[in-house]
């Protein structure tokens, strides 16, 4: 099994580089860096053989093959030796049938990828799973690395602390201070991270952490590392797979640094070219108002793209001025007929409540991914037939606060259309019968 991927830069220049390489840009004309696979070699088995093969690893417990990224693994990082691999069986999320959300907007096929029930609870541990154990190859290499260093806003932080944690592997934090949840800071803390919170947003974080990783022996983790979208991009992957291999009509994904989406799109672009499928869905990546520059860009037609400062949103996790990624994903919204859309902190609130209305616990990003569904099936962009996937990106228990607040109705600009508070009482049968029975009317 002669598989093998490697570096190359995204603008085209000729080179490629070995995973183990530590390069995160071109060194020709200092664009970012993606993961090329030998699709050639790929072709050894049949797009019926590797469907087979990837069912019968689906969540086996013959290890690490029942991880959703690594019973892909020669899609992913063909190079790495099992015994490298830090893994705490991420992917295999649950697809979930919103039918009584989708029902509520005259859609009759509307499922959620829940990416957030997962070992640190987002979708981050699909990439940092691959990260971390390359770096652990790395080192187990003889290659003098002394740290995984990131800038995030959360849940970057919390994969990485967590895998970094369970390799044995320092790891360093950098958070824009009170702009994560307390969940979020203290995921790092917990797993024994450096976390130093800094007086700035997450771009300001993002710019300091590619100097620090200037330095001798620190590795960087953040997305313009390709090696987690390859991690990344078994998303899509599994989406078709839990479809029983067909693929949806749209996906629709919340943006922010946008190497998710560029993910998504590598994703179906490889089980494409293997033959895996024969269509492609379109995607819609949803932005916060607050912080919407690809919205802005496309709105322009892709002319230009500004960066922005990015504004308060409770979506703080794509709270993202400039996105590092936004050339590919650019390139994958047009492969996909792309579209994007923008919610604005009431839209993103309410989408969320009627979405737990119905038996979800969506995070506030997961929010901004459904309000821009809400204006697709509004708008007739999509029909009551398609069959739509939303990327469920964190699980809502990270972003309590953010419920409280809502159902206490104290979200600046919301007006909290579906609150819920708890009826206090006294212990007495009497009071209990009449508000329960009352309630029930
Ligand atoms: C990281 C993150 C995103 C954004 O992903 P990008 O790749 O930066 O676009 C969205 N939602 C959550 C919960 C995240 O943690
Ligand atoms: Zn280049």
């Amino acid at each position: 099994m002669g598989y093998s991927a490697a570096f190359h830069c995204v603008a085209g220049c000729e080179g490629s580089y070995p995973l183990d390489t530590v390069i995160y840009a071109c060194p020709k004309c200092g664009e970012l860096l993606e993961v090329l696979h030998d699709i050639e070699a790929l072709r050894d088995r049949s797009a019926d053989e590797w469907k087979q093969l990837f069912d019968a690893r689906w969540m086996t417990r013959h290890w690490p093959y029942g991880s959703g990224v690594w019973g892909k693994k020669e899609w992913v990082q063909p190079h790495l030796r099992d015994e490298n691999i830090v893994s705490t069986a991420e992917g295999g999320t649950n697809l979930f049938w919103a039918e009584r959300y989708g029902a509520g907007l005259g859609l009759d096929d509307v499922w959620i990828k829940n990416c957030g029930n997962s070992h640190t609870g987002s979708f981050k541990d699909l990439g940092m799973t691959v990260l971390v154990s390359t770096v652990r190859q790395m080192i187990s290499d003889g290659k003098p690395i002394r740290a995984i260093a990131c800038a995030s806003t959360g849940d970057t932080s919390a994969a990485l602390a967590a895998y970094c944690a369970a390799a044995g592997i320092p790891s360093v934090v950098l958070l824009p201070k009170g702009k994560v949840t307390t969940a979020q800071l203290v995921q790092p803390l917990a797993n024994g991270a450096q976390v130093c919170a800094l007086d700035t947003d997450f771009d300001g974080c993002m710019a300091l952490v590619r100097k620090l990783a200037e330095e001798e022996g620190i590795y960087l983790a953040n997305s313009m590392n390709s090696l987690r979208l390859e991690g990344q991009k078994t998303v899509a992957m599994e989406i078709v797979q839990q479809f029983e291999w067909r693929v949806p009509d749209w996906v629709i994904i919340p943006g922010g640094n946008l190497g998710n989406v560029s993910a998504l799109g590598a994703g179906f672009t490889m089980m494409y070219q293997l033959g895996l499928i024969d269509r492609k869905p379109r995607i819609c990546v949803a932005q916060a108002q607050q912080a919407n520059p690809l919205y802005r860009a496309y709105q322009q037609g892709w002319d230009t793209f500004e960066p922005i400062t990015a504004g308060q949103t409770e979506a703080s996790a794509i709270r993202i001025g400039n996105p590092v990624s936004v050339r590919r994903a650019i390139r994958a919204l047009e492969a996909y007929d792309g579209v994007v859309e923008q919610a604005s902190e009431a839209e993103l609130a309410e989408a969320s409540a009627a979405a737990d209305r119905t038996g979800t616990y969506t995070c506030p990003h997961t929010g901004v991914a459904l309000a821009a569904l809400e204006k697709l099936a509004a708008r007739g962009e999509i029909r009551k037939s398609d069959r739509v996937v939303v990327v469920s990106t964190a699980n809502g228990l990270k972003f309590t606060q953010f419920k409280i607040r809502y159902h206490e109705g104290t979200i600046p600009g919301v007006q909290s259309r579906h609150p819920n508070r708890p009826v206090e009482l006294p212990n007495d049968l009497d009071a209990v019968k009449r508000a329960v029975l009352g309630g029930l009317d």
